[in-house]
């Protein structure tokens, strides 16, 4: 029933009952909500068995249940009518009274005829009511499974009715629906321009199949909630002017056994027909998650429904003009098989915006908005750090309506303030947003790290530099771009990496004599690598070549099995003192580099405090400058 391909799809005989019995037949290419069966067979086979139901058990007035007993008595005193005997009941009327039935339950008694015979009794039998027989131990259980069945596929997939079992619930935005632009879009400037290619190949393949070059087959866009991926997704579609097939992977998990596989097998033969086209599959981390994650038997329709897409992935050929989009916030639980080359190959981050980005989205989402004269939405959006592009639209919002409820004419700044509050209220809650003093401890705190990156040998240069809250654990970040893949690392490299990870927490020494818990991710990683190079690589010189740690033992092996020390106590108490001793130099060494870099450390704080993200070049000019 999920096979679609030919013109005019074969039709089943249920199908074709409901063509007889009037229903509307859902055409295959058209999946919206299915019409709500307005006649159903049902209304008129119900009451019948009702009706019947109660004849049979309780029949009517005139016909009397009298025991066994009573019915020998009553042939023995001569005083019976013609009978009908069935297999299970006998019925009859009395002599005198031929109006007066009666009914009693057949036992088994050999002398019934007999009897019967001796009193001279008019007797036949019948074989009872077949039909009614039939369609209680027939029908009826059968039924009442279908209406089971039925009711269950409804609640399993809302808006699948039986017919349509199997097909896909994919809506088809047609680009006129979704008219979303690139316009429409702010603040995530770089995911955007990458996924202007995606846009270029769908309006003309020809120009990169002529020169031989493969395009990618999924991209699979990542970032925290409410950034704007399922906007952004839309956007290459509405830019493109190509279908969009959007459907969530919360949807495929919450079906039926074997409906999920089916619908990922219909989804792309729908797409195929329509190419060039885009298959969004948006929260793919709720069918992606890890194969074989789940110890307790795992969701095997999930699996199912993930390898079926894995296969359909793989036998797509993109030059067919179909582009499959994803997106998700939990890139780490994914299966690594949809991220190997020929599936989601191509990862577009899609990061909280800065303030430029904030104040562009704020443009955007008070277009529509009358704007007192004295807003500035620059202020607003250096005030709102951490927060989304669903923040912000929702902050717009908030004003407006705290605008309208006080009839004023136009939405102020003081709108705004209240809004700010009301909204940041709710996600200092969920500790995104920081005040003044954190931020500045922050900004010098990742200036930091940067500095001392850029300072020593083998460190990674600098990429980017925010302060722009991250979730919980990180309020800031450094990122470092490699510049080659690496397989060892020497023992200068691993004290240059101890000394980036301590830079954030020597900023903060330096500059404010106080220390904050920012720190402690730094430090925990700091004393794992300064314990690796003692007891792993013997890299100390006073322990010497031994090795005081094994490697992890199989994961199902009982903990502290295999891995248990291999040293005495005094040995424990010696490495200690290597791995503080690693650390504190690393530490003395750091305060150095920042000392005598001190007005870079204060210039590029300040610029952050200003502009939340600063590239790895203005700092390298910085410091080239001092
Ligand atoms: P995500 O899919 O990343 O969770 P959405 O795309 O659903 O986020 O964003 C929700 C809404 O927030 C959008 O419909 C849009 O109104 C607004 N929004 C989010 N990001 C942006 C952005 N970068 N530019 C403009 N509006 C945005
Ligand atoms: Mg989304
Ligand atoms: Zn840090």
């Amino acid at each position: 029933m999920t096979e679609n391909d030919n013109k005019e799809p074969p039709k089943s005989i249920l199908e074709v009952i409901r063509a007889r019995l009037g229903f509307k037949s859902d055409s295959p290419s058209k999946t919206g909500p299915p019409t709500k069966a307005g006649f159903n067979i049902w209304y008129i086979l119900l009451p019948f068995l009702i009706f019947t139901m109660v004849q049979q058990f309780f029949p009517s007035a005139t016909v009397e249940k009298i025991p066994y007993s009573q019915f020998k008595q009553y042939i023995s005193q001569g005083k019976l009518g013609p009978l009908v005997i069935e297999q299970e009941n006998i019925h009859g009327t009395l002599a005198e009274k031929p109006g007066q039935r009666f009914i009693t339950v057949r036992v088994n008694d050999p002398e019934l005829v007999k009897d019967l015979k001796e009193h001279n009794v008019t007797y036949s039998g019948s074989y009872g009511n077949k039909l009614i027989s039939f369609i209680f131990s027939w029908i009826i259980p059968i039924g009442i499974f279908f209406l089971i069945w039925r009711f269950t596929m409804k609640k399993m997939s809302p808006g699948a009715g039986v017919m349509s079992f199997g097909k896909s619930k994919a809506k088809v935005f047609a680009e006129s629906e979704t008219k979303v632009s690139f316009a429409d879009v702010a603040g995530i400037d770089e995911a955007t321009e990458e996924l202007l290619e995606v846009v270029d190949f769908l309006v003309s393949p020809d120009k990169f199949q002529k020169l031989g070059g493969r395009i990618p087959k999924g991209v699979l866009l990542v970032g925290p909630p409410g950034t704007g991926k399922t906007l952004l997704a839309k956007a290459v579609a509405g830019e493109a002017k190509v279908p969009f097939f959007s459907i969530s992977g919360s949807e495929f998990v919450e079906m039926f056994v074997g409906v999920g596989a089916a619908r990922v097998r219909d989804l792309f033969s729908q797409a195929a027909k329509q190419a060039p086209c885009i298959i969004f599959i948006d929260e793919l981390d709720a069918l992606g998650k890890a194969r074989g994650m789940n110890v307790m038997g795992g969701h095997d329709e999930r699996e199912q429904t993930l390898n079926q897409l894995l296969v359909e992935m793989d036998g797509f050929d993109t030059n067919k003009g179909v582009i499959i989009m994803s997106a998700t916030n939990r890139p780490e639980i994914l299966d690594p098989a949809l991220l190997r080359p020929g599936r989601f190959d191509r990862q577009v981050l899609v990061d909280r915006p800065d303030i430029n980005g904030r104040e562009a989205i704020l443009k955007i989402h008070s277009k529509n908005v009358l704007l007192g004269d004295e807003v500035d939405l620059r202020k607003i959006a250096g005030r709102t750090p951490g927060f989304v592009g669903a923040d912000l639209a929702n902050l717009v919002n908030e004003a407006a309506l705290l605008a309208a409820r006080n009839n004023k004419e136009t939405v102020e700044a003081a709108d705004f303030d209240e809004a700010i509050d009301r909204v940041v209220g709710g996600l200092e809650k969920k500790n995104r947003v920081m005040n003044d003093q954190e931020k500045k401890i922050v900004a010098f705190h990742e200036s930091g790290h940067a500095i001392v990156a850029e300072s020593v040998e083998h460190a990674d240069p600098v990429h980017k530099i925010s302060i722009i809250p991250r979730g919980i654990a990180a309020l800031g970040y450094t990122q470092q771009q490699p510049t080659e893949d690496r397989y060892l690392m020497t023992r200068q490299e691993l004290l240059d990496r101890l000394a980036v990870l301590l830079g954030g927490r020597v900023a903060e020494e330096l500059v404010f004599e106080e220390i904050s818990t920012g720190a402690q991710n730094d430090l925990q990683r700091a004393t794992d690598i300064a314990r690796s190079m003692v007891t792993e690589y013997g890299m100390s010189e006073s322990l010497g070549l031994v090795t005081y740690e094994r490697p992890r033992q199989s994961m199902f092996a009982p903990e502290g099995f295999g891995s248990g020390k291999t040293y005495s106590e005094g040995k424990a108490a010696e490495i200690d003192e290597e791995i503080s001793r690693f650390v504190e130099e690393a530490h003395q060494r750091v305060r150095n580099i920042l000392s005598e870099r001190r007005t870079v450390l204060d210039k590029l704080a300040q610029l952050l405090s200003e502009k939340e993200s600063v590239q790895g070049e203005e700092l390298r000019e910085m410091l080239a400058a001092s």
